[in-house]
């Protein structure tokens, strides 16, 4: 029998978790139009002092084992936000949720828990959720979205076009935006397949009112389709890097804010035009 080593990496996450060494990074998002500021989305990060830097696909999992997970995102919501309310008005800022976390009961005293007291609106959060845990859990996602959605914070449907769930099941959620897979944009200038799919997510979006997200643009001749297909924000290592907070506070102050949270009827009326 292969016994894989085991990883001691694996062992120091509680300690992360309860020490507060797992730390978000700021990745603004941005209206392409006149490329200001429309929110950042908080990345988890761990830069173990034993272990140097690990990635989140290597330690959420591992969170998610060992039962963590909801501590974690506690951690994050309440940091970032703490640090976020010092940077403006007119952001939101968004979080990934684990599709195990929508099948819990916790998430939403969780994120209210996190929110409260750090002088962050909660309407100005977006939580994150892939078509994975749409689909694998539905009716518990169903109820939890619902209650978040009631309470203010909006929800986003993160890597879409990469699950293989059924599009009006998906739909069925109240779902406030879009996230476009960074696969679609990362070939969307040679292939046409690729851009006649954005082209359509972009019209669905728009008959639906939801807003939409291109993620990993890394490229001009990327972010130059993406605004000619009527792509309305985007994200990527282009327009903005992960950032600490320090260097998001200085990214908020230099660009001119796009949206209002809550939305005014002023808001409204300009993005339709
Ligand atoms: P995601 O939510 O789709 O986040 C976007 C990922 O794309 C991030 O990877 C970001 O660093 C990366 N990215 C941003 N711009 C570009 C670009 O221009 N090009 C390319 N190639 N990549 C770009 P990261 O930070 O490694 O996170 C990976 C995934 O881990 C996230 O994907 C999310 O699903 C998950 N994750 C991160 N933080 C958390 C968290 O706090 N909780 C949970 N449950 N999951 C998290
Ligand atoms: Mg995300
Ligand atoms: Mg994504
Ligand atoms: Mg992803």
């Amino acid at each position: 029998m292969i016994v894989s080593a085991p990883d001691v990496r694996r062992h120091a996450v509680l300690g992360a978790v309860k020490g507060g060494e797992i730390r978000p990074a700021f990745q603004p998002i941005i209206r392409l139009r006149e490329q200001s500021l429309a929110g950042f989305e908080a990345l988890a990060r761990w830069d173990s002092p034993t272990y140097g830097s690990i990635a989140p696909s290597t330690f959420i999992p591992w969170a998610e084992e060992d039962g963590l997970i909801n501590a974690l995102t506690h951690g994050l919501v309440s940091s970032a936000c703490a640090a976020a309310a010092a940077w403006g008005e007119h952001f939101f800022l968004c979080f990934n949720i684990s599709p195990l976390q929508f099948n819990g009961s916790d998430l939403v005293s969780v994120i209210f828990s996190a929110v409260d007291g750090t002088g962050f609106s909660r309407h100005r959060l977006v939580m994150e959720m892939t078509e994975t845990s749409a689909i694998s859990e539905t009716r518990n996602a169903h109820e939890m979205i619902g209650h978040l959605s009631k309470s203010g914070v909006r929800i986003a449907l993160d890597d879409f076009g990469t699950g293989h769930s059924g599009l009006s099941r998906l739909l069925s959620f109240p779902f406030y935006a879009l996230k476009i897979d960074k696969t679609f944009v990362r070939t969307i200038e040679a292939d046409a397949d690729a851009r006649m799919i954005v082209s359509a997510i972009v019209g669905l979006c728009d008959s639906l009112g939801l807003k939409v997200v291109a993620e990993g643009i890394e490229r001009p001749e990327q972010l130059a389709v993406l605004q000619e297909l009527g792509c309305t924000y985007g994200q990527g290592w282009l327009l903005g890097r992960e950032m600490t907070p320090a260097a998001a506070a200085h990214f908020a102050e230099g660009r001119k804010v796009a949206t209002h949270y809550p939305e005014t009827a002023v808001d409204l009326a300009e993005e339709a035009a």
